[in-house]
């Protein structure tokens, strides 16, 4: 079963890297708290399945930083690449309320092939849901965690460590495994909210 996004945020509250000794570092800009709520939204999108009773909400949410970014170049196998200006997010809600007619409760509307259905605006306290972001700090931060707790939309992009662990490596990026998600998430989720398209 997903989980509630109530419960991944309180875990990402409790986040907290830790130097090569093992030592805590507070990490403050990890906070869901201290992430950005206004990163520009575009291309939204939304995916309905009935049988499954899921609801997929699809943006491009435009980097913190773009004109840092853009100057910015990222080394894939040794081949230089611009790094991203956007990130492509997705939240999928599940245990979603669909239905044929539109009413109080089912305000919002979805295409469904060639037919129309409205749905019940999801609660993050009420439905589970799933994540996924392509940027950096989702891939190596959250991704393997919110996958075993069944929270990330497919599998997660795997990774070898190069270097050996702490303390002669770098510090492991979520020693204590919590689940969270990256500012584009949260950005996303103040949007859709904004939209008035899910609920607190
Ligand atoms: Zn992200």
């Amino acid at each position: 079963m997903p989980k509630k996004l109530t419960v991944i945020r309180d875990e990402l509250k409790k986040y907290v890297k830790v130097d090569r000794k093992g030592k805590k570092i507070p990490s403050s800009q990890r906070s869901p708290a201290d992430y950005p709520r206004n990163l520009k939204v575009k291309e939204l999108e939304l995916t309905a399945m009935l049988g499954v009773k899921t609801l997929t909400f699809k943006g491009v949410v435009k980097s913190e930083f773009p004109q840092e970014r853009a100057k910015q170049k990222i080394d894939v196998r040794g081949k230089m690449v611009k790094a991203p200006l956007s990130y492509m997010v997705h939240i999928q809600f599940h245990n979603v309320d669909f239905q044929e007619e539109k009413d109080a409760e089912h305000e919002e509307a979805v295409k469904v092939g060639s037919k129309t259905v409205y749905f019940r605006r999801p609660r993050v306290g009420v439905n589970p849901l799933k994540l996924k972001c392509t940027c950096q700090d989702f891939r190596f931060n959250w991704e393997k965690e919110l996958f075993d707790n069944k929270a990330l939309i497919g599998s997660w992009r795997k990774y070898k460590r190069k270097t050996p662990p702490p303390p002669e490596g770098f510090p492991y990026a979520n020693p204590f495994e919590y689940m969270g998600f990256c500012k584009h998430i949260n950005s996303f989720l103040f949007h859709l909210r904004r939209e008035e398209l899910i609920r607190s």
